[in-house]
């Protein structure tokens, strides 16, 4: 069956059941976005011209909002707690939708057994047909209830499965050997999982599929009349429960904001302002979504404090024409120093509250600075209350750009084949660089560039993204693939390692090498200059665009990307 757009929600708001405040939440998202999906819709179905798409069977299982597994979230809903999550799915339950496919949604771990057929009880029932889903998105707390009661057919079917995982796992977790032996192993489990099915909320390390959500998109008569009613002196602070006040070290910048400023408050209260908050701060108490919007499109600021990391928030409030005003974390914050992300399966360095803003966006609507030192966060504000920007949204998080994305992903990411090995077992000698008898070069130099880009010669098969998207690079030592591409303009790409783990590559890059290893190590592809060795990767699940080590330089498979969609390269549609 052939998937069709769909512009109505009324179907996918009764899937999604009742009784649960965090449910109430989503829906009324889905409500109040209703009408840009709509439009997205009609936009990608242009844009995509009649393409042929199938109608996929969807589950979608949201393990954290299940009693099974304690559900913290749902009763904080209205008391500051955290929705992040809650957009997030809201916007996949609704992308997937809008898309045309046939979903189910379950929110328990009865519903679970009913849509997979198992019989209820633990695992020993294993489900023995086949999967009567094309894909099943869940997270962390559903891949564990699944292997409850599943058994050990979840092995066999777990190429359909995509794990939403707002901060992201790197390969050498994933990697239940590895993780043991290395030292990488984590209470959120090593499932052995293509490190691409696990789906983040921004693009951390592109090890992982960029999912994201989406924020409201505003037309050029909003966005003017948004830019006349700036109130050049309001600032709205980011921290909707109390805690994230607490003002240890705080006072001196908020001091100095305040001179400035008027200061408004979204944080949660019960009958009292709470202490931590300042008597100075004008504190609405947490709002519903619509009512921060209108309380964003006055302010000039919105300003972090350092905590929560990574939320949607400060998009929200840069796509309704405020600067995001946050601190720079000296040294980064990690799971190595940070209680937040202690026993997170991520090395990630995070570079300030929200890298994304920091990196993707910028000046002048992002502003990173040095909290501590008072002369900066001062001429900060200044700077700030003078600026004229207008609204600005990366299209990526457009309902548009997300639709497009997770489209993408539906159409070409594919788990279950197993992929043709690279070179052909057979031809190895004919694809080399020198030979004469190739049938044409497989790695050609960029003219001005360090990388190498490819041209693909008969041998090459399939691949996505494709493998006209393909720049070799070879990092610095101590310097991982996110960080090489990035700095050429390029990102990491980990679905083609597989076309540079080879003995062709480390010729095209002229490395010398004295031996060739092949080995289960997450920086390989990678060799030392000093000891003239060269690894290659002998395990495909270890491919690791975030891996890095002072001793190697790293052969990266880079490739290009869309501008405000990151996701897709340019021949990615
Ligand atoms: N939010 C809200 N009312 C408020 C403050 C925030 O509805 O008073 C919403 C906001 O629109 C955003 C969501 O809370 O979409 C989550 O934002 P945040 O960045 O704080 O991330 P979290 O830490 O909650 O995941």
């Amino acid at each position: 069956r052939q998937a069709a757009f769909r512009t109505d929600l009324s179907s996918l708001l009764d899937l999604v059941g009742t009784g649960k405040e965090s449910l109430s939440f989503m829906k009324r998202r889905m409500r109040r976005l209703a009408s840009q999906w709509g439009t997205a819709a009609q936009r990608l179905h242009a844009k995509l011209r009649q393409r042929w798409r199938e109608q996929k069977k969807i589950l979608v299982h949201v393990g954290f909002l299940t009693e099974e597994s304690g559900d913290v979230f749902s009763p904080k809903v209205l008391k500051g707690g955290p929705l992040g999550e809650m957009v997030q799915w809201a916007d996949i339950l609704t992308a997937l939708h809008v898309l045309g496919h046939n979903l189910k949604i379950s929110m328990s771990v009865k519903e679970l057994q009913g849509f997979l057929g198992v019989p209820p009880g633990r695992g020993s029932c294993p489900l023995t047909g086949p999967l009567p889903f094309d894909l099943i998105y869940t997270d962390y707390h559903g891949m564990q209830q699944m292997k409850q009661h599943m058994g050990l057919s979840l092995k066999r079917h777990k190429c359909h499965i995509r794990v939403i995982d707002t901060f992201g796992t790197e390969p050498a977790y994933n990697h239940e050997d590895y993780a043991t032996l290395h030292g990488y192993r984590t209470n959120w489990g090593y499932w052995n999982l293509n490190s691409r099915q696990y789906m983040t909320m921004f693009p951390h390390t592109p090890d992982n599929s960029f999912m994201g959500f989406v924020s409201e998109e505003l037309n050029d008569t909003e966005k003017s009349s948004i830019m006349r009613n700036k109130v050049n002196n309001m600032a709205v602070v980011y921290g909707k429960e109390a805690s994230m006040w607490k003002l240890q070290g705080k006072e001196g910048f908020l001091q100095i904001l305040h001179r400035y400023m008027e200061v408004h408050g979204t944080v949660y209260y019960e009958t009292q302002r709470p202490p931590e908050v300042p008597a100075y701060v004008k504190n609405h108490g947490l709002l519903p979504q619509h009512e921060l919007q209108t309380l964003l499109r006055k302010a000039k600021l919105f300003i972090g404090f350092g905590f929560p990391y990574e939320g949607p928030a400060p998009l929200e409030a840069i796509a309704n024409g405020c600067i995001y005003l946050q601190p720079k974390f000296h040294p980064p914050h990690s799971s190595l120093n940070h209680e937040f992300f202690r026993g997170k399966p991520t090395s990630r360095e995070v570079s300030s509250q929200h890298p994304y803003a920091e990196q993707y966006i910028g000046r002048p609507h992002v502003m990173t600075v040095d909290y501590n030192n008072s002369q900066e966060f001062d001429s900060a504000i200044r700077e700030i209350m003078s600026t004229k920007v207008e609204p600005y949204l990366p299209y990526e998080y457009t309902c548009e750009g997300m639709l497009e994305r997770v489209h993408a992903y539906i159409e070409h990411q594919d788990f279950c084949t197993p992929e043709a090995p690279f070179p052909p077992a057979n031809s190895s000698s004919k694809l080399g660089l020198s030979s004469s008898a190739s049938p044409g070069p497989l790695f050609v130099l960029l003219p001005n560039s360090s990388a190498l880009t490819w041209a693909p010669n008969a041998n090459a098969p399939p691949a996505w993204p494709p493998l006209s998207s393909l720049r070799l690079l070879a990092s610095q030592e101590g310097q991982s693939c996110v960080e090489a591409c990035q700095r050429a303009n390029l990102v990491c790409e980990p679905a083609l390692f597989r076309f540079v783990n080879n003995r062709e590559a480390l010729r095209g890059l002229e490395v010398q090498c004295e031996v060739v290893e092949a080995e289960v190590n997450h920086v390989f592809p990678a060799f030392s200059v000093l000891r003239r060795e060269c690894g290659l990767q002998k395990d495909p699940l270890l491919y690791s665009c975030a891996g890095l080590s002072p001793k190697y330089r790293r052969l990266c498979p880079c490739r290009d990307y869309r501008r405000g969609q990151v996701a897709l390269c340019r021949d990615c549609l």
